[in-house]
């Protein structure tokens, strides 16, 4: 069965694993983000040493954190590029990746790669097309189509677009370092955790904060209703785990669709099938593609 080198790219720690292609992962290990020569080559290390024990690799997966450069025909492809991370601006990943190993890389955002991971082995399969959120430390998206991720210049950034406000979350600035109130600024964890002290999840059931966190995320539903029409909507991330939050966002959705979507229904959106092996899966998908594009 064919072997494949998989890295899950974080902002404080890299998932590596070598994992079969039914996605069973055979070994694992995490690695803590210090900085991109440490970080790299004991991955590296990690990955060598883990082929040596089970057997040849057939090609290598990276989902990484971003703005990453996935466009191959430019010059910065396989790159973090304009990170705010101290050290990693303009780190070149699949290069020295490539080259420890003579095979062929892919590389996408984690958000992309979770996503084809989704439309390949989780909630997303045998749908043509399927939008992947993640509602976390930021919020981020990724769409699939036939089988492959949907690219333009650069990955989406779909977690930046302007929402309505609630107007009962007046006061709140937003905590977007570009935009101050876009759907970032207003319903990342970081956003929460600055507006009322506490994670989602740790606020009463009662709390105004998960209806307005809904509303928030069930707008950027109905944005991507309106642009794409995609067959299913997923929602991952730590927010998104909390009890009660899709239920609210689809009753939101419902509303906010007003009955104009021709065959939209609230129920396609839904949570990911995979938990948390995304990360790792989706490095899989990347690297299967690599190898087969
Ligand atoms: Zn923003």
């Amino acid at each position: 069965m064919a072997l494949y080198g998989c890295l899950e790219a974080g902002g404080t720690k890299f998932v590596v694993g070598l994992v079969t292609d039914a996605g069973e992962i055979v070994a694992s290990v995490r690695i803590p983000t210090t900085l991109p020569d440490e970080t790299l080559g004991a991955a590296i290390d990690w990955l060598q040493a883990a082929a040596g024990d089970h057997g040849p690799l057939s090609a290598l997966g990276i989902a990484t954190f971003g703005p990453a450069g996935i466009d191959r025909a430019r010059r910065d492809w396989g790159f973090i590029t304009s990170t705010p991370k101290p050290g990693w601006r303009q780190t070149d990943m699949a290069g020295p990746l490539g080259q420890a190993f003579g095979l062929p890389v892919g590389f996408d955002t984690d958000v992309n790669g979770a996503a084809l991971a989704e439309s390949r082995w989780g909630a997303g399969r045998g749908e043509r097309m399927l939008a992947y959120l993640t509602l976390g430390t930021g919020i981020g998206g990724g769409i699939v189509v036939d089988g492959h991720s949907l690219h333009g210049r650069t990955h989406s950034e779909m977690g930046h677009i302007a929402v309505r406000r609630d107007s009962a979350d007046g006061g709140f600035a937003g905590i977007c370092p570009f935009h101050g109130d876009c759907l970032e600024g207003l319903a990342s964890g970081p956003a929460i955790m600055a507006r009322w002290g506490r994670a989602l999840s740790d606020l009463p059931s009662d709390h105004p904060g998960h209806g307005i966190i809904a509303g928030y995320v069930a707008q950027l539903c109905i944005a991507l209703e309106a642009m794409v029409s995609p067959d299913r909507i997923i929602i991952g991330g730590g927010v998104a785990q909390t009890p009660g939050l899709l239920d609210r966002v689809r009753q939101r959705a419902d509303i906010r669709s007003a009955g104009y979507f021709p065959g939209f229904d609230a129920a396609r959106i839904v949570a990911p099938g995979l938990g948390s092996h995304s990360g790792l899966l989706g490095a899989l998908a990347l690297a299967q593609d690599a190898l087969a594009p």
